[in-house]
């Protein structure tokens, strides 16, 4: 389970996969100091599939650079907070063990698979690194796993194109590579980054399914970073919607689509276009996120909201219990939840 509330397990209990605790990291820019993560907490369990959703600029990509060690610094910095990997702090780990954790125990695949492979190495010896680097096979034995962790990934043909670039991939076939290369040690952790944004529709549906039986397959435990709430409903056991920086809610996903139990959750549920509303507009959400060198005071959401009164723009909301496995960090919640969605 993957909840971003529970407060600490028993002493015998064994120590989640991911535990992120009350992270802030900011951004010390010439336009002052942007207030990028304020506070997150998350969970992730061996198996498990988080989503991370939010509007863009809300601090999902920062969080996940934060737990993979990746974060650009300066100009970020984390300013507080607790990253822990079964149980060991990583923000006090040496950077050469964080880097020996890196690929063998957690990966990450990125939006942008042209940017993030290497484009004057072909894609097998990229693949057959990861084993020659951290399992010590020989070149030929790594050449032969990279061909066979291709066709895994749905790659035809992958024997001949084992010698190919990434440019001479499709956009889709260059994701699959990168899933490839993510899963390759078979890691505990994945964090995918909008992982199909940049690719057309039909094949982000297949990019995402490949991803999902992988994670299955492999009993890893997935943080999905998305903007689009249409693809985390299959895939996602658990969701944490993030606005300026701070979780607003975190539900079970079937919870979360029946009934949120915050304002901005419902508004980005009724942004989904539905087959129902074919005719109607989709409408965006009023509004732009906050800069996060000036938050407003209260909650951050106030001056877009729908349900704000007085208290809203003075008293910060915490992230209320609305049961165990359940947390949502506006006043009302009680008459947001009542208020329902007709999404089933
Ligand atoms: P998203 O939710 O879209 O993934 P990010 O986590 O990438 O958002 O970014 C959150 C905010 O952090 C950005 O809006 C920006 O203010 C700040 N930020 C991120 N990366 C940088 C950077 N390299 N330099 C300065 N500010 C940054
Ligand atoms: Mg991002």
């Amino acid at each position: 389970m993957t909840t971003a509330e529970r407060p600490a397990t028993s002493p015998t209990a064994p120590a989640p996969l991911l535990d992120v605790r009350d992270l802030h990291v900011v951004f010390r820019t010439r336009d002052g100091i942007a207030h990028a993560v304020n506070g997150v907490s998350y969970r992730v369990e061996q198996g498990r599939t988080l989503a991370v959703l939010g509007e863009s600029g809300s601090g999902k990509s920062v969080t996940a650079q934060a737990v993979m060690g990746i974060l650009d610094t300066p100009p970020g910095e984390i300013t507080s907070g607790e990253i822990r990997f079964h149980g060991r702090d990583l923000l006090t780990l040496p950077e050469k063990e964080r880097r020996t954790l890196r690929g063998a125990q957690m990966a990450m695949v990125f939006q942008d698979a042209l940017s993030a492979l290497n484009p004057v190495l072909s894609v097998g010896d990229q693949i057959a690194e990861m084993f020659t680097v951290h399992r010590g096979m020989s070149t030929r034995q790594a050449r032969e796993r990279a061909v066979e962790l291709m066709e895994r990934v749905g790659i035809p043909a992958a024997r001949e194109r084992v010698r190919q670039y990434p440019h001479q991939f499709s956009g889709g076939m260059r994701q699959r590579i990168m899933i490839a290369m993510a899963l390759a040690l078979e890691p505990a952790l994945v964090i995918a980054d909008e992982p199909t944004t940049a690719l057309d529709v039909t094949v982000q549906a297949q990019v995402m399914e490949l991803l999902a039986q992988l994670q299955a397959e492999l009993n890893t435990g997935l943080v999905l970073i998305t903007h689009d709430l249409g693809v985390v409903a299959d895939v996602a056991d658990h969701i944490a919607v993030m606005y300026a920086g701070r979780i607003v809610e975190s539900a079970p996903v079937h919870d979360l689509y029946r009934a949120p139990a915050h304002p901005y959750t419902r508004a980005l549920l009724d942004s989904i276009p539905r087959l129902d509303r074919k005719g109607r507009s989709l409408h965006a959400i009023a509004g732009l996120p906050p800069n996060l060198t000036a938050i407003p005071p209260g909650c951050a959401f106030h001056p877009r909201c729908p349900l704000a009164r007085a208290v809203c723009r003075t008293d910060e909301p915490p992230l209320y219990e609305v049961n165990s496995e359940r947390g949502s960090a506006c006043h009302f919640w009680r008459e947001t939840l009542e208020g329902g969605t007709g999404h089933e």
